[in-house]
């Protein structure tokens, strides 16, 4: 329909980001740290692999990435302000001065800086396809997480929940041995940036899409794990070909590279 402000009608932009692509602590927090290296080398001080992959994805697709390598241990870029795991243990008990300027350092640009971005594309009559690049880690608390692969999006959102499924048809038959589920091991719901952008943009001017990758693939053997990239990366071209039509994604990788 001409002129109707749909996702598949506008122009879409894809935006990569990666909240937890390292464990690097700032100097000014080093002390604390000091005792915690298993902590920050474990799935809880960042997300291995996902800033591989991230990059991997913007570059194939001409997107921007923005990405931090401070840890979350420090703080959680994926938290809202408010929830409870917004900071670790290690970092939860700093005087309130403290915890401020930690956002007012490492939080709050980050926040915004995504923000920014998909209000801009929204203001030029774009929509935005943003995908978060996250990795789990195969057990937690005695649970043997079943799949290799997780999309997280709203099930409210017609738009995320069709971009999903394609991507998830289009990753089968792609790699028909990984097992791919959609809002698994987490539901696209929980607090999160994509949570958060939700609230802010419309459903039509805004998907929100949580990649979540086992890290069994990320520290195994490098054959499996390329290919797995690899298959994400063109799954991904497959599903985008199905919604938006080659079209509307060759004006995305122009629009992203202004
Ligand atoms: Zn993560």
């Amino acid at each position: 329909m001409p002129g109707h402000p749909s996702a598949a009608a506008s122009r879409l932009c894809l935006l990569i980001t990666c909240e937890h692509g390292g464990n690097r602590v700032p100097a000014a927090y080093a002390a604390l740290f000091r005792e915690q290296a298993d902590l920050l080398t474990s799935h809880r001080g960042y997300d291995p692999g996902a800033l591989t992959l991230a990059r991997e994805l913007a570059r194939s697709f001409h997107a921007p990435l923005i990405y931090a390598t401070v840890s979350r241990l420090v703080v959680d870029l994926n938290r809202s302000l408010g929830h409870p795991r917004l900071y670790s243990e290690v970092t939860r008990p700093l005087p309130r001065r403290e915890r401020q300027a930690i956002l007012a350092r490492h939080y709050l640009p980050y926040r915004r800086k995504v923000e920014r971005w998909v209000e801009e594309c929204i203001a030029a009559g774009q929509s935005v396809l943003h995908i978060a690049s996250h990795s789990f880690t195969p057990v937690l608390d005695g649970e043997v997480r079943r799949a290799d692969v997780g999309l997280l999006y709203d099930p409210g959102r017609a738009g995320e929940k069709q971009l999903c499924l394609r991507w998830q048809n289009a990753l089968r038959m792609r790699a028909p041995g990984l097992t791919v589920r959609r809002n698994y091991p987490y539901t696209g719901r929980s607090d999160g940036l994509t949570a958060w952008l939700r609230r802010r943009f419309p459903a039509e001017r805004y998907l929100g899409i949580e990649l979540e990758v086992n890290q069994r693939l990320v520290f195994g053997p490098a054959g499996p794990w390329r290919a797995l990239r690899l298959a994400l990366r063109q799954s991904l071209a497959d599903a985008l070909s199905t919604v938006a039509g080659p079209q509307a994604v060759e004006s995305c990788m122009r629009a992203t590279k202004a």
